[in-house]
């Protein structure tokens, strides 16, 4: 348990969940959220389907539950189909529910014909957001460049007019080599990006899992960490523990570098927040 007091000199840790299938009750994530929630992150944000996957309500319930357990919940919402006049209910759906911060988002374009709605980036949405309501927004960063940016600088300068549009902080995309995380805080800070960042952790506990997530992503996976996937991807449990030692090193790494914050990608799986929270709990 985390027995330290909340102070601004803390490293923010933030923790993502996703909402179980539509096939699931909504009440099957409830106990993976307690657990989350006895380890007191700052927060806990819940996302948000792809575009033909609708999941406002369950996102906004989830989100909703969170904060009436205690913790401040973060909403993601994306933009791709959303119409002005969908956002404002939405915004409203979320007052109700006490949820007071948006990761706001425009989505995955889609490969199927798709309404476009309002906002053609997310700084759209980000700019509606601020302009209809006090809610705090987040917006996302891509430590190695967003896939469909020809170059790492043309999506730094689209992130700038995405903060000046009104995004009060940052989480990144998932990264397994912290150089790449600092070079791109280096050349944000040249940008004149200067909110908050938190960086994203993925801890990956299935190669399957990785792949995946890598080649929809762009995302690189150095030597050391290919290493560990080839040496256990037979063995369940090494992997697993490989791959919580893994985030546990780039989080020290990340914390002594002076990230302002982590934001775990739990995967839904409490066994391993836990084991990465209680490594690094001292040091955050
Ligand atoms: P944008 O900021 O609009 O950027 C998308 C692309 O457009 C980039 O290449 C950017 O460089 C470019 N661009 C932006 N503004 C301009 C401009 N003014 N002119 C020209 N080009 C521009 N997806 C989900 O479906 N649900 C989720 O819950 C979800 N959560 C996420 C959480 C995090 C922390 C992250 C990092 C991503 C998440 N995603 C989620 C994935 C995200 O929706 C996709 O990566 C999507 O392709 C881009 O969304 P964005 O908000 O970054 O878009």
């Amino acid at each position: 348990m985390n027995t330290k007091e909340k102070t601004k000199d803390r490293v923010v840790l933030s923790f993502e969940v996703f909402p179980p299938k539509k096939t699931s009750p909504i009440s099957s994530i409830y106990e993976t959220l307690d657990k989350l929630i006895e380890l007191k992150p700052d927060s806990i944000s819940v996302t948000y389907g792809a575009a033909g996957n609708d999941t406002s309500a369950r996102t906004f319930e989830i989100a909703g539950q969170i904060k009436e357990r205690g913790v401040d919940s973060v909403a993601h919402l994306i933009s791709i189909g959303l119409t002005k006049e969908d956002l404002l209910k939405k915004l409203e759906l979320l007052k109700e529910k006490n949820v007071n911060t948006i990761l706001a988002l425009r989505g995955d374009k889609p490969d199927f014909p798709y309404p476009k709605g309002d906002f053609e980036h997310a700084s759209d949405l980000v700019a509606a957001i601020k302009e209809n309501s006090d809610f705090h927004v987040i917006g996302a960063a891509y430590p190695e460049g967003h896939l469909e940016c020809p170059s790492l600088v043309d999506d730094i300068k689209n992130l700038k007019k995405k903060v000046d549009a009104g995004c009060d902080s940052l989480i990144t995309q998932l990264f397994f080599d912290n150089e790449d995380f600092y070079k791109f805080r280096d050349m944000c800070d040249l940008a004149g990006i200067n909110v908050p960042i938190e960086a994203g952790i993925m801890p990956v506990v299935n190669k399957r899992q990785i792949e995946k997530m890598v080649s929809l992503n762009n995302i690189r996976v150095p030597k050391k960490f290919m290493k560990i996937m080839n040496s256990y991807e037979n063995d369940k449990i090494a992997m697993r523990d490989a791959g919580i030692a893994y985030a546990v090193d780039q989080i020290v790494d990340l914390v002594s570098s002076g990230a302002y914050g982590i934001h775990l990608y739990t995967m839904n799986n409490p066994y391993v927040a836990e084991k990465i929270f209680e490594a690094v709990k001292n040091i955050l």
